[in-house]
């Protein structure tokens, strides 16, 4: 299929069938197309339409962000997963505010500085917000593109990621760059869907090599899977009066950057918890109940938490020494960035309590 085919097929396609009513489409700016686009890495359109919303209310453009608290950020972005990409998004609003004046920047070179853009989301935000020509090469298009073109390699290899990359060049027009960018995404997101294609809906179809052969699903050809290995953690539920539970806030780097949790420790035995607690939180406790255990899977390893509830034995402000912790009020919650088991951890103590 020559270039030109594959062009005017995809706009006649989206023309018809394309999104059109997404939300970061009305009052499109720069600054929206952004969240939205960093959003919708590793996320579905469902998924992020309420997020985006709640966050575009409270962050109505660059210097709102800017001027926000990291903790307020985490919150909204709370359950959403990858929590580096809020931290990258408020870290780069400070530096548009210092270095472009509070203006989303239209050159690309300064768009791919910002931490967290990566090509292809820089081309994207560039292309919708300004129809700007850069080609994209997001999860959809490289489905697509593995497809019409039987590419039998794993998609991150680096000289197979050149050859995506070359084809989604190849495929770009001279004009609509923002239609044709939303229309390739949207074909891959709900025509050529990963597990059921719709191929007989496909503008593609008399030229997919894929759908020649009868075997779309088999692309993208996935890389071998490693065993990941398991971790354990318990987490302290220390309460004190008033409903009141300590949560302490994680380092900014590393799984759960920055949000609040539970004393994490590495012991999984309870009766040795009061005497890890007293040397490490400076606080005599008593455990209380052991609860099930919550699996929860990060790209890199599957973490087993063992939640334990426990009281405080007599009175100890030692923990309140310590940086960064807090007495959270089960009753009436403040708004403060919380890693997802941990949330509803929380919301099952209120529950209980
Ligand atoms: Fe995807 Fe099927 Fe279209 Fe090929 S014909 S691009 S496999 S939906």
């Amino acid at each position: 299929m020559t270039p030109i085919t594959f062009r005017r097929r995809l706009l006649s396609w989206f023309d018809k069938h394309g999104r059109h009513e997404l939300p970061w489409q009305k009052n499109r700016t720069a600054y929206r197309v952004w969240v939205s686009e960093v959003m919708l890495q590793q996320t579905q359109v469902t998924t992020v339409i309420p997020y985006y919303r709640k966050f575009i209310k409270r962050f109505a453009n660059i210097k709102q962000l800017a001027e926000a608290n990291i903790d307020e950020v985490l919150h909204l972005w709370t359950g959403l997963g990858y929590y580096a990409r809020a931290r990258n998004l408020h870290k780069s609003a400070l530096l548009i505010c210092r270095d472009h004046g509070g203006r989303f920047p239209k050159s690309f070179e300064a768009v791919i500085a910002l931490p967290g853009i990566g090509r292809s989301t820089a081309g994207a935000v560039l292309a919708l917000a300004n129809d700007a020509r850069y080609p994209i090469l997001d999860g959809n298009v490289k489905r697509v593109l593995t497809r019409l073109h039987a590419i039998d390699r794993w998609p991150g290899e680096k000289q197979t990621e050149q050859e995506l990359w070359a084809l989604t060049e190849l495929y770009l027009p001279q004009k609509r760059l923002a239609d044709f960018t939303q229309a390739i995404m949207d074909l891959g997101a709900t025509v050529c869907t990963r597990s059921n294609p719709q191929c007989d809906d496909c503008p593609m179809r008399s030229d997919c090599v894929a759908f020649q052969n009868g075997n779309p699903t088999d692309y993208p050809v996935a890389k071998k899977r490693k065993v990941l290995p398991e971790k354990h953690v318990t987490m302290l539920m220390l309460e004190r009066e008033k409903k009141e539970v300590l949560l302490i806030r994680r380092p900014p780097v590393g799984i759960w950057g920055g949000l609040w949790g539970f004393p994490e420790s590495e012991q999984t035995d309870p009766s040795l918890l009061p005497a890890w607690s007293k040397k490490t939180l400076g606080l005599q406790i008593k455990t209380q109940q052991q609860w099930p255990v919550v699996r929860h899977t990060f790209s890199h390893f599957h973490l087993h938490i063992h939640p334990v509830t426990a009281a405080l034995v007599g009175e100890s402000n030692a923990v309140m020494e310590l940086a960064d912790t807090v007495w959270y009020k089960l009753d009436h919650p403040d708004r403060r960035g919380l890693a997802a088991p941990v949330k509803r951890l929380l919301q099952q103590l209120r529950n209980e309590t």
